[in-house]
């Protein structure tokens, strides 16, 4: 039997290239030899309170770009979180054994209860539960993310784990992260520090849907620094960035290039730069004209979330069935 994988990635805005290199293009590397559902995190992108107004139109962009990405619905189950409601309802009997200081030492916690306080919302804290209910609905071993949700999955065995023992039963089996790969990826920004994020001042972060000309002024101002001083000097952040953004997107030539003249203390990062958008610009066409020619057939990706959801929620409720039962839920 083929191994099942379970990810996605929220709707709170274009997916940028970390999402891509982290998620999508697993996806699509794993389509043809797994039995996959991918899936829009629509309830996960509610911690932060997008505007009602805006949700629907949120989700139509991130189902585009994964579908301009290349995922076919054909080989792989897409759907919306939100259209399985079998989901909230493992999240409910997962939260019952999850404790909250576990969940308070969630690092990606920590870190939105210092940037911000006046939005701590029990959502935010029960993150990783929800994200282990995502996984588990459907007995997932393999989760294609980046190296950001490595210690959410820890999270997500310890629940499987923790479930499995408590009620006796041999239920569900310990996802792990996984990149077709090997190493999970961490895609930095161009800020000059971190990982892109859809968080970021946008004009650090580089858009599958972004233009050439876009592409070309947020390259452009790449935060580098003033140039080596000695041979082989250790590179700062952002010079590492852009080359490890190159090692994605160029030729293996034109990355010796500017290493031999960086570290020839030769090295003019506007030639860089200029490189590296030229090259990103030829990768991100082909996805970037699917996205615009998929974003005006509404009819098509109607069917694709209708049949989706379908064909998702038939394993979700052999879960809860299940779970139901084992948790001692009888009908009359
Ligand atoms: P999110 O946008 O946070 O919902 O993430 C969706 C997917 O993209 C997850 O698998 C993340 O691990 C992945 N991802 C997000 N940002 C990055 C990044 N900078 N590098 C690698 N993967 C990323």
């Amino acid at each position: 039997m083929k191994d099942i994988v379970v990810s996605g990635a929220r709707p709170t805005g274009n997916l940028h290239l970390g999402n891509y290199l982290g998620a999508l293009k697993q996806f699509v590397a794993m389509q043809d030899s797994y039995n996959c559902y991918f899936f829009i995190a629509d309830y996960h992108s509610l911690t932060t309170h997008p505007n009602p107004k805006d949700l629907h139109q949120g989700v139509k962009t991130v189902l585009v770009e994964y579908l301009a990405c290349g995922v076919d619905p054909e080989k792989v189950t897409l759907y919306l979180q939100s259209d399985l409601v079998q989901i909230p309802e493992l999240y409910l009997f997962l939260n019952m054994h999850a404790y909250v200081g576990e969940l308070e030492r969630v690092p990606t916690f920590k870190e939105k209860v210092r940037t911000q306080p006046d939005n701590v919302n029990a959502g935010l804290l029960t993150y990783p539960t929800l994200m282990a209910a995502d996984i588990l609905i459907h007995k997932a071993t393999k989760v294609p993310v980046g190296k950001d949700q490595e210690q959410h999955l820890e999270l997500a065995r310890v629940y499987a784990r923790r479930f499995n023992y408590l009620y006796g039963a041999e239920i569900f089996p310990e996802p792990v992260a996984f990149n077709m790969g090997n190493d999970l990826v961490k895609v930095p920004g161009l800020n000059g520090a971190g990982k892109m994020s859809k968080s970021d001042d946008e004009s650090t972060s580089i858009f599958l849907k972004d233009s050439a000309k876009e592409l070309h002024k947020k390259i452009m101002r790449a935060v580098t620094d003033t140039g080596p001083t000695m041979e082989n000097q250790p590179k700062t952040e952002g010079v590492q960035n852009l080359f490890t953004l190159m090692s994605y997107v160029s030729d293996p030539e034109a990355i010796a290039y500017f290493e031999t003249e960086y570290n020839a203390m030769r090295i003019r990062y506007g030639d860089m730069k200029k490189q590296l958008a030229e090259d990103m610009n030829t990768y991100l066409t082909p996805i970037r004209e699917k996205i615009e020619e998929l974003s005006h057939n509404d009819a098509y990706l109607k069917r694709v979330a209708e049949e989706g959801a379908a064909k998702a929620r038939i394993s979700a409720q052999n879960t809860i069935d299940e779970v139901r039962a084992i948790v001692g839920f009888k009908s009359f």
